[in-house]
């Protein structure tokens, strides 16, 4: 197989300019597998000078990057999915072992990482202007799209692999180049990604990937967002980092992408088919043991369905597996860290100290929390409030619509939402009055790479995905021809 490629499966350096690096000050941090809660390797500890240096590469590579053509550069990613998709089951041992996902769902990463590389090798060639109408006989005006510079792409650990992808792919189509500072549990992924560049054959300093430890990374973010050579941020991560983020970037009024904390409702309505609705919830729910942005957080079910859906989710709940990351069976892996573990933990104690039934777990062993089924949650618990990242159902009651959208709308935060019902004109009222960036309708996964993924309220700015996803990544620079 042409695209098949030999790589390090656990980089112990850094990626700038093309070449594998240690961070200046030689200092490293260890990386822990969390389901063994063993060390898997060591990445460079870098801080700001290293970061400096990054960004200069990048700067130097978008002098020569951003001259090069749609083709051209859809022509570097296709090489790219080529050598991603060639070593899809190498790859998903990576985010297995860093980010403690069951094989299936490492493999589904991949896939779905895959899909932005590949989508925006397409999109590359159609980053079209626009011809305006004008109102005057001798003028004539040009919109064009032009790529904005250096991005710094800052990601978690939750999808270690495909976040990276996503955001790279859609800067790299528009003619950026990058500087990405993956999580500091799980930058391996983000390495490898690097190392296919190199053998998809990109240019020098294109795609850059900086590690730091916990202790040097607001100084690295603080840089990122100051540089004058930075032009643009992309962060995926906790409201309280993006936020910060967003402060810092103002001083030098920078393009931000944030793609920020949700705490997703998830509406079963009394017409509502209560298979399809479970099914939802299993997706919605499960996936990554619960660490995903547009997890349901929060279940409202209507009375006359409350009873048939914790029957039916209980028994689904019943068949999950959990455990061995390596069997393909296994539904739910660890928990990210011990931090994770003990939020988790802290948010179902307090609930059950307020009243709340658990219908079945409510416990674990560090750091497998079992799958939760909690019912009678109300609104004074901190589990209502917070989003729990964590395998947990909070089960509530509503009796008509207007009560669940009024709950519903009742956070900061509005990223994704689900509702079930077979009442087509409550789905348009629904979908239409929820403060939500992304709407499920009988249907519980939602993102793909064609359809613009991000929130609205304190859940984001800007899309990813889609031909919208490049337009955090270029400007838009209108040309007046005269004297006509
Ligand atoms: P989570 O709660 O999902 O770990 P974080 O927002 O803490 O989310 O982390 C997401 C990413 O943001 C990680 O790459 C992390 O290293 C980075 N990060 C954390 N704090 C800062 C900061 N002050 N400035 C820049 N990046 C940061």
């Amino acid at each position: 197989m042409k695209f098949h490629h030999h790589f390090r499966t656990f980089h112990n350096k850094a990626f700038i300019n093309n070449q594998w690096v240690n961070a200046l000050s030689q200092k490293t941090f260890p990386v822990m597998n969390p389901a063994t809660s063993e060390p898997i390797g060591c990445v460079p500890d870098m801080n700001v000078d290293d970061t400096q240096h990054a960004i200069k590469a990048a700067q130097d590579a978008f002098q020569i990057w951003k001259h090069t053509t749609g083709k051209e550069r859809s022509f570097y990613l296709r090489n790219w999915y080529n050598y991603l998709s060639c070593n899809k089951e190498s790859l998903a041992q990576i985010i297995l072992q860093e980010c403690g996902k069951p094989i299936k769902e490492s493999e589904a990463e991949i896939r779905y990482g895959n899909s932005f590389v590949e989508f925006f090798s397409n999109e590359a060639r159609r980053i079209h202007g626009e011809i305006l109408s004008s109102p005057v006989p001798d003028k004539k005006i040009f919109v064009e799209k032009q790529p904005i510079g250096v991005v710094a792409l800052i990601t978690p650990w939750n999808f270690p692999y495909a976040l990276v992808a996503r955001k790279a792919s859609a800067a790299l189509a528009a003619g950026c180049t990058c500087v990405v500072k993956p999580a500091e549990d799980t930058p391996f992924s983000a390495l490898t990604l690097a190392e296919m560049t190199q053998a998809a054959g990109f240019p020098d300093g294109v795609f850059n990937v900086v590690t730091s430890g916990r202790e040097n990374t607001p100084k690295v973010g603080s840089l990122m967002c100051t540089s004058p050579l930075v032009a643009g941020i992309s962060f995926t991560g906790s409201t309280n980092v993006g936020k910060i983020l967003y402060k810092q970037c103002s001083s030098g009024i920078k393009r931000l992408g944030l793609e920020l904390g949700g705490d997703a409702p998830f509406i079963v309505y009394a017409s509502a088919d209560v298979d399809k609705a479970v099914k939802g919830a299993m997706s919605s729910k499960f996936r990554s043991c619960g660490q995903t942005c547009v997890a349901s957080n929060r279940f409202f079910i209507h009375c006359s369905k409350y009873d048939e859906f914790c029957g039916k989710l209980l028994e689904q709940v019943s068949q999950l597996k959990i455990g061995d990351l390596q069997d393909r069976a296994t539904n739910i892996g660890p928990l990210i860290n011990q931090a994770q573990y003990d939020k988790v933990s802290t948010l179902v104690q307090d609930a059950v100290s307020k009243g709340a039934r658990v219908l079945t777990g409510g416990t674990g062993t560090p750091l497998l929390y079992q799958p939760t089924v909690l019912a009678d949650v109300t609104p004074d618990m901190q589990i209502y409030k917070k989003e729990v990242f964590g395998p947990v159902v909070n089960l509530l009651r509503f009796k008509d619509e207007e009560e669940s959208v009024c709950m519903a709308n009742d956070t900061l935060t509005g990223l994704a939402g689900y509702i079930f019902s077979e009442d087509v004109a409550q789905i348009f009222r629904v979908t239409k009055m929820l403060e939500v960036g992304m709407c499920g309708v009988n249907e519980g996964a939602i993102s793909m790479a064609e359809i613009p993924f991000g929130g609205v309220k304190e859940s984001g700015i800007g899309r990813e995905g889609s031909h919208y996803g490049i337009d955090d990544y270029t400007y838009m620079k209108y040309i007046c021809i005269g004297s006509l």
